[in-house]
């Protein structure tokens, strides 16, 4: 602080009497206003300064004060009290009765100038008040010496009204504080209320959520266990059925016999009639202990390297037998070499020669097709034909098992075959996908890894 003596203070005074406690404070405050102190402001250093007034006078028995407005070191502007003590300070310094006191300002303390002791107080000026060039110093100092000091009394009365308004800010923000407190409670408790609702509501839920999964859980195990029985009873009933079938098909083949008893003409048509269901029956019976044996896992591939060239062969070959629509062709295309992966050759082939069959039973003209390419680590084989094609709603139906797509009847089947097929491919490793549209062929794909499951 630019302290230098020879500035003209903003206003000087005597503390000596009693009385002169009051003046200071009231000077104090004007001055405090008069720089641009806001309010508050204002009433900390009248009440520090009368504060350190009262203490100097009972010490000291008195002080020469004097006010200034110096530019501090932070570029602000400070108002500056200094307290001059009429006789010197016992130990030289002076110390606030009242900690507090200090905390009423922004400095407090016992400074010595060019050998005068002075106890100092200092306040920022705030940044918006009024920048204290000369002039303006000057016309504070005009106004200040204008106005009076008032006596001792008007200084009492207007202290009163400030402890009144201070009291009446105090009460109006304990009020205020009550209000806000209860509003607080208030909040609190719906708060606590939701909560609880809401912790009841998840407890509910959660409930709900545990006995739904126990239901599911348990009718996934009833699920199971209808499966496992349905499985167990077809394998069972096709097995104890071959035997009587076979014999029918084996007495049959007797009675027809060219060693056997000659028949006539009828008789042998019947017994054509006999064999021919059997054997259509054999054919049902067969296809419901394989697939009983692939759903109930009891279906163990044979791994091994398998060349699909000689199984394509082979199929060209067996399959030519069924292919009789003269409208009709069957392509076997040759599979790209080298065309080997790992996989159980009986397995594909029954897989392949169903879904070829399948194309030549219900294609009543164009072509029936096997073809096989790689992709990546599998090999894709598609069966693909120029038959009725399948409503894309049926399109995972016709793999549920007995189901066949109506009307389809007529070139009969049992409705076991693709869902075999996918089962065989699922054990495989691999898929079986059907793309088709009503009147534009069936493509059943068949992706198998080049490695085997
Ligand atoms: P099946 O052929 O013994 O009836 P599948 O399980 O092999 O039993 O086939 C189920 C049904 O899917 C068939 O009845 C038929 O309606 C339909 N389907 C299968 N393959 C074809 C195809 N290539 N073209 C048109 N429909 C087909």
């Amino acid at each position: 602080m630019t302290g230098e003596p020879g500035v003209l203070p903003l206003l000087q005074m005597a503390l000596r009497i009693e009385q002169d406690i009051f003046v200071i404070r009231q000077r104090g405050r004007e001055v405090a206003s008069v720089v641009g102190l806001e309010h508050q402001d204002q009433i900390r250093i009248a009440t520090a300064l009368s504060e350190v007034a009262r203490d100097l006078l009972r010490m000291v028995g008195g002080a020469d004060v004097a006010f200034h407005v110096d530019a501090g070191a932070d570029g602000r502007f400070h108002l500056r009290a200094d307290l001059a003590p009429v006789a010197p300070l016992p130990g030289g310094r002076y110390e606030p009765q009242s900690g507090a006191v200090s905390r009423l300002v922004d400095t407090l303390s016992t400074s010595t100038v060019e050998g005068v002791t002075v106890v100092r107080m200092s306040r920022r000026v705030p940044a918006n008040a009024p920048t204290p060039t000369p002039e303006r110093l000057a016309e504070f100092r005009t106004e200040l010496g204008r106005t009076a000091p008032a006596s001792a009394l008007d200084e009492l009365t207007v202290q009163n009204g400030q402890l009144i308004a201070a009291l009446d800010e105090v009460r109006s923000q304990r009020d205020e504080l009550a209000v806000l407190n209860e509003e607080l409670a208030e909040t609190n408790r719906g708060v606590l209320a939701l909560y609880n609702q809401l912790t009841e509501e998840l407890e509910e839920t959660n409930r709900g959520v545990v006995a739904l999964y126990a239901e599911l859980d348990e009718k996934s195990a009833q699920l199971r266990a209808a499966s496992e029985s349905k499985s167990r009873f077809l394998a069972n009933v096709s097995h104890e059925l071959r035997a009587p079938v076979t014999a029918i098909i084996g007495l049959g083949r007797l009675l027809t016999d060219s060693a056997s008893d000659p028949l006539t003409a009828e008789q042998a048509r019947q017994v054509d009639l006999i064999r021919s269901s059997a054997a259509d029956l054999l054919g049902l019976v067969n296809d419901l202990l394989d697939l009983a044996k692939a759903e109930s896992g009891r279906i163990e591939p044979d791994w091994a390297d398998v060349d699909l060239r000689p199984v394509f062969g082979q199929l060209r070959g067996t399959l030519r037998a069924l292919a009789t629509r003269p409208d009709v062709e069957l392509v076997v295309e040759e599979p790209p070499t080298p065309a080997v992966l790992r996989t159980d050759e009986v397995l594909l082939g029954q897989v392949l020669r169903n879904l070829l069959h399948n194309g030549l039973k219900f294609t009543e003209r164009g072509e029936v097709r096997l073809r096989a390419r790689r992709h990546d680590d599998r090999w894709i084989l598609t069966v693909s034909d120029t038959g009725p094609g399948i409503e894309p709603e049926l399109h995972e139906r016709i793999f549920e098992e007995f189901y066949q797509v109506p009307g389809a009847t007529r070139v009969g089947g049992t409705g076991l075959g693709l869902p075999y097929a996918r089962r065989v491919v699922t054990l495989l490793g691999g898929t079986l996908e059907l793309t088709s549209e009503p009147g534009r062929g069936s493509t059943f794909t068949v992706s198998l890894p080049v490695g085997g499951a």
